[in-house]
């Protein structure tokens, strides 16, 4: 770490070369002068600070220009034109939670349609847009879109038509290469983590990109014309935003990104018998990752300890990683104890959540405790998620009787061998 400080005191231009080569996925840069920027990607986000849990606070888009005023690991400070300072990731741009798939371009059909800095009428408004003009739509959410609007985005509900016109494709691309992110990787004579390795690779190789195979491992070309495979996890793809991520047809080809509710100094709701729901969401997701992974799954959780793991970092993970399914477990509590009592599912999106809930729910009527359906809940962690999510309360833990089965190993068992259930219906 002392030694990379030094080189960026002394070498500030091969450290700009070096962010060139970081920024690879999906975000070229153009060097104007010493140290400003401009981005070349459709939408990057700036956050509050260095990490994915921080909030993001705008976002950026194509042209815009920024300077680079200091680093903390892989993300960068950056002063935009107006001077507001943010941090934009390296690594990740084409895992940024704004779709990356192709954009779209759709007319106004409303005269002065106002376009907010978030997906709600209460959020300020960045100002209008006119009747019959054309925008490009970065992003759906229910009966909301967000638009490249002046040098940021916003968000504009109804109000449009979706035109056939030819999306708004920058027609590059030059060979997509794939940048290994960490030291290590193996590049494979197959596809499989049980493949013979042919070559160890440092953090920063570029490969020439030949196609997916298996979801999620990239054949590859190295500089010399060997061929093999890397697994995509401990990759970038530049040019990401053309490839498409298809969903899995089986569970076993799947992305399940699993969340335990609360955690470290939340500890969520309490029982009658003062013990916690943190620790028991904990047990319930290690069970439900244990029966996934004997299907074949790549399980994903956010937290794996008793350690506090923020709202936003959670669906944060399953944009990043591109969860197939992202599930989040809790249990209820009611103002009075004994009052309530029963399993829940919620969703936030119907459109996108909908079908998972329904599988989900559908098993969980097995469970010995009263089943209270599908229902909308507006969570940070279904809120915030791009991918297929749900928040499962699997019972009241200041209920009596729901307690005695939260509390038995043998009722997590059930649940996970219902989720489990539900996901090879709902990937057939
Ligand atoms: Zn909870």
């Amino acid at each position: 770490m002392e030694k990379l400080k030094w080189a960026l005191r002394h070498y500030p231009i091969a450290w700009l070369t070096g962010l060139l080569i970081l920024l690879a996925c999906g975000v070229t840069i153009i060097m104007t002068n010493s140290h400003s920027l401009t981005i070349t990607a459709n939408v990057v986000n700036v956050r509050s600070g260095p990490g994915l849990s921080y909030e993001t606070k705008r976002q950026i888009v194509q042209g815009t220009k920024i300077n680079v005023i200091g680093h903390d690991n892989d993300w960068y400070k950056i002063r935009l034109s107006d001077d507001q300072t943010g941090w934009v990731a390296s690594w990740l741009i084409h895992n940024t939670e704004v779709g990356t798939t192709t954009n779209k371009v759709a007319k106004v059909n409303k005269s002065s349609v106002p376009v907010y800095e978030y997906a709600r009428t209460s959020s300020d408004k960045l100002g209008t847009v006119s009747d019959a003009r054309n925008v490009t739509v970065v992003y759906q959410q229910g009966s909301w879109s967000q638009i490249l609007y002046k040098n940021t985005v916003g968000w504009i509900h109804q109000g449009l038509s979706l035109t056939d016109q030819a999306p708004t494709t920058k027609s590059n691309q030059t060979p997509k290469t794939v940048t290994t992110q960490l030291s290590g990787v193996k590049l494979r004579k197959k596809a499989s983590t049980s493949s013979a390795a042919m070559q160890t690779l440092k953090k920063g190789t570029t490969l020439t990109y030949i196609k997916t195979v298996k979801k999620e491992w990239y054949q590859v070309k190295t500089k010399n014309g060997q061929t093999g495979y890397v697994a995509s996890w401990v990759v970038s793809l530049m040019g990401a935003q053309d490839v498409t991520t298809t969903s899995a047809t089986k569970l076993s080809e799947a992305t399940i990104v699993l969340d335990a509710g609360h955690g470290g100094n939340d500890s969520g709701a309490i029982s009658g018998k003062n013990t916690y729901e943190k620790t028991y969401t904990l047990e319930t997701v290690k069970q439900i990752a244990k029966d996934l992974r004997k299907q074949g799954a790549r399980v994903i959780l956010t937290r794996d300890t008793d350690k506090y793991v923020s709202l936003a970092a959670r669906p944060a993970l399953s944009n990043k990683d591109k969860a197939d399914a992202f599930i989040s477990i809790h249990f209820d509590s009611s103002k009075t104890a004994d009052s309530l009592s029963g399993v829940t599912t919620y969703y936030y999106n119907s459109q996108k959540d909908m079908k998972l809930a329904k599988a989900i729910n559908t098993q969980l009527k097995g469970l010995p405790l009263a089943n209270k359906g599908v229902q909308y809940g507006d969570f940070q962690v279904l809120r915030q998620n791009h991918r297929p999510a749900v928040l499962l309360e699997c019972g009241y833990i200041n209920d009596s009787n729901d307690y005695k089965h939260i509390k038995q190993a043998a009722y997590r068992r059930e649940i996970a061998s219902k989720v489990t259930t539900a996901l090879e219906n709902y990937f057939k």
